[in-house]
């Protein structure tokens, strides 16, 4: 039956199931839940579903199921590519796991934790810190960001290049199925060998093969020392091998290491307030993190070293280095606050690409110089996980030319910057996901094997089409 045959979803039932505080239906009330983050999309839908429990979202899953409603999971709403805002049609129900925010468990033995997934990023960072674990995802938007959101979206952040992606952050899932059942899989085993893992397939999924309700999470010890040094660096070249001189000395040390142009921190000096950059005036820089559970680890001393056979190298032109806590927070806010700046800027047009960590170089001189070409004047703002291969490839627009003229040729960049990316045997969406922004590249990037299966996989766990439709799959 064509999708605008379909019945709507009956309010009253739905009202009866989740009781007033679990369903929103005023204009008002659902107003904010129709935009996504970025503000690239606006949609319609008749109510926001706000179940308390598993065993409500179930019972909501299976009306949907039998009125054939669809579905549109939401935790914090940050994504960047419009993965949780519905579409015009206003027959998408959104369904917020904002009050399923409990924490079930967490145990310093096994180093895990059990949360449900409406528990905010940044709140299970600090019940982590409280029991004296780490957390490690860490990324601009843990304010607001879920465990749900972080799972369904596979998000990486700045500590991937130690941690790895959220993938690799957890052990066990519970999931409602696009038919209402629920798999319970919270087991916190490090070795489970019984059959395919079901687990991965729901993380990255971007809601559009079930809900997660709850997961198991691994913990870490957490660092006894830090530091954090802002350098100045000659090029892009030099940027990656002080990674390298760093890596080679202690792999382990290293939690976080981001590029920044000169272009993007200037921006952060303009636009931020108490904006302060230490060592200005420099066209390339790296933030370099480290950290250990060690109290004895030497990091300073490994700094040092390090930084003065690059600077006898040439590849570190200066450097400041954090002293205090409220220093090295000030180091990382001028990493932290680039969407910021850019946006106050005026428009930009973002690529989160990434490309073999050998090949970071190539890809920020050769997309920036591409674009160039394509819009004289356009100002390459590249920043980002240098570590592990994932460059925020942004262009801000040209001094003087008109914030909507500019993004009238998003595709035309955004195809300008993927051409150097599938050179360089890239991806075209390394941690933000595909949403709804970036259906349509599937079939270029993924086409074949890859997306025959992906399709295979949806129709087998939801053969109505009803979760979170349109968003991933062409
Ligand atoms: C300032 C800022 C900085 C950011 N930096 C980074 C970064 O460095 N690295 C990075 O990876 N991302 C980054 N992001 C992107 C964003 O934070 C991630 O997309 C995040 O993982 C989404 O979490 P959320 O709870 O907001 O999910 P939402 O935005 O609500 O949803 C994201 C997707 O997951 C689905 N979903 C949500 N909850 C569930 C659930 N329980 N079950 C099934 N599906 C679900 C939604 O339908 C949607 O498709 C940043 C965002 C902001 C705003």
């Amino acid at each position: 039956m064509p999708d605008d045959l379909a019945p709507r979803i009956p309010l009253d039932r739905l009202g009866a199931l989740l009781g007033p505080r679990g369903l929103l239906t005023d204009p008002g009330d659902i107003a904010p839940y129709l935009s996504d983050w970025r503000a690239l999309y606006t949609g319609a839908s008749p109510a926001v579903a706000r179940p308390a429990s598993t065993d409500e979202l179930a019972a909501l899953v299976r009306l949907c199921a039998e009125t054939r409603t669809p579905v549109v999971p939401m935790g914090g709403n940050t994504s960047m590519v419009g993965g949780a805002t519905p579409d015009e049609s206003g027959r998408q129900v959104i369904v917020s796991l904002a009050r399923m925010n409990r924490l079930r468990d967490l145990d310093p033995l096994d180093m895990t934790m059990t949360c449900e997934a409406g528990v905010v990023v940044k709140a299970a960072q600090e019940a982590a810190a409280e029991a004296g674990c780490l957390f490690p995802l860490s990324f601009g938007g843990e304010g607001t960001a879920t465990i749900g959101g972080v799972l369904s979206t596979n998000a990486g952040g700045n500590t991937t290049v130690r941690y790895g992606n959220a993938r690799e952050l957890m052990l066990g899932l519970e999931v409602v199925l696009p038919d209402g059942q629920v798999w319970h899989g919270l087991r916190r085993l490090r070795k489970d060998n019984t059959g395919y893992a079901l687990r991965h397939l729901f993380v990255g999924a971007e809601g559009t093969l079930g809900f997660i309700t709850a997961a198991v999470l691994r913990l870490f010890a957490r660092a006894r020392e830090t530091e954090v040094a802002l350098c100045a660096v000659a090029d892009e070249e030099a940027a990656l091998a002080v990674f390298r001189r760093f890596r080679d000395r202690d792999e382990t040390a290293v939690r976080a290491f981001e590029y920044m142009s000169g272009t993007g921190v200037a921006l952060y000096a303009k636009c931020i307030e108490n904006g302060v950059v230490p060592i200005p005036g420099h066209a390339h820089y790296v933030l370099v993190d480290l950290a250990s559970s060690r109290p004895d680890a030497g990091l300073r001393g490994l700094l040092e070293a390090v930084l003065e056979e690059a600077m006898e190298a040439g590849e570190v032109l200066d450097a400041a280095l954090g002293e205090s806590d409220a220093q090295r927070a000030a180091l990382w806010r001028i990493r932290e606050e680039h969407p910021e700046a850019q946006k106050r800027e005026g428009a930009s047009v973002k690529n989160d690409v990434s490309v073999p960590v050998s090949k970071t170089p190539e890809l920020i001189r050769r997309a920036s110089a591409a674009c160039a070409r394509l819009i004289p004047g356009v100002r390459p703002v590249p920043f980002g996980h240098m570590g592990d291969g994932n460059i925020h490839m942004n262009l801000q627009q040209p001094e003087g030319m008109e914030g909507a003229a500019f993004l009238a040729r998003s595709h035309d960049i955004m195809e300008t910057v993927n051409e150097v990316v599938r050179e360089l045997g890239g991806s075209f969406s390394a941690e933000h996901g595909i949403g709804r922004l970036k259906t349509d590249m599937m079939e270029s990037w993924r086409g074949g094997a890859e997306l025959d299966v992906m399709q295979r996989i949806k129709a087998a766990l939801d053969p109505q089409g009803l979760m979170n439709p349109g968003k991933v799959l062409p």
